[in-house]
């Protein structure tokens, strides 16, 4: 959709860390980290939210989503993870394009900070893809399963 931030990031016409991509979804880097690793998984094709996504789609994302969680908790040692879609403003929704949100939590704190954000680094962006190259495999396992 014209003049929507995710879908120039998805056609690479406006930038972002990538930590992965193929023809229906991409993992990027949030440029307000809540942490350090705070990801999203979005469609590439324009989708208010959760509500009008195509259900083969909600279903890559989620699973690229929970391919990431596993990442974090047994491969990385995060202690917890949140995995949270906005639907609506007054969910808190700002982008308005479909997207799942990622979040180690190495801290701990839970939904108290989840407000409680920086601004991601050029460093801290390649910190983040390079911990998560890899185990790019368990994604595409994970997105190829039943
Ligand atoms: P929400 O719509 O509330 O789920 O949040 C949208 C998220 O997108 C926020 O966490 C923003 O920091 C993030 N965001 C907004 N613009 C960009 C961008 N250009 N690249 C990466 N993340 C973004
Ligand atoms: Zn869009």
């Amino acid at each position: 959709m014209a003049g929507c931030i995710f879908c120039k990031i998805a056609k690479s016409e406006a930038p972002a860390h990538f930590v992965y991509q193929d023809s229906d979804i991409s993992i990027i880097l949030d440029i307000y980290p809540v942490e350090k690793g705070h990801l999203l998984v979005i469609s590439n094709e324009h989708y208010e939210s959760i509500h009008d996504t195509p259900s083969r789609i909600i279903s890559k994302v989620f699973r690229a989503a929970a391919a990431l969680a596993r990442i974090y908790r047994v491969y990385l040692g995060a202690p917890g993870v949140n995995v949270v879609t906005n639907s609506g403003r007054a969910a808190g929704q700002e982008v308005f394009h479909f997207h799942v949100h990622v979040l180690p939590r190495w801290r701990g704190g839970g939904w108290r900070t989840l407000t409680m954000r920086h601004r991601l680094t050029s460093e801290e962006a390649e910190e983040v893809v390079n911990m998560i190259k890899p185990y790019i495999h368990i994604i595409e396992e994970y997105l190829a399963g039943e």
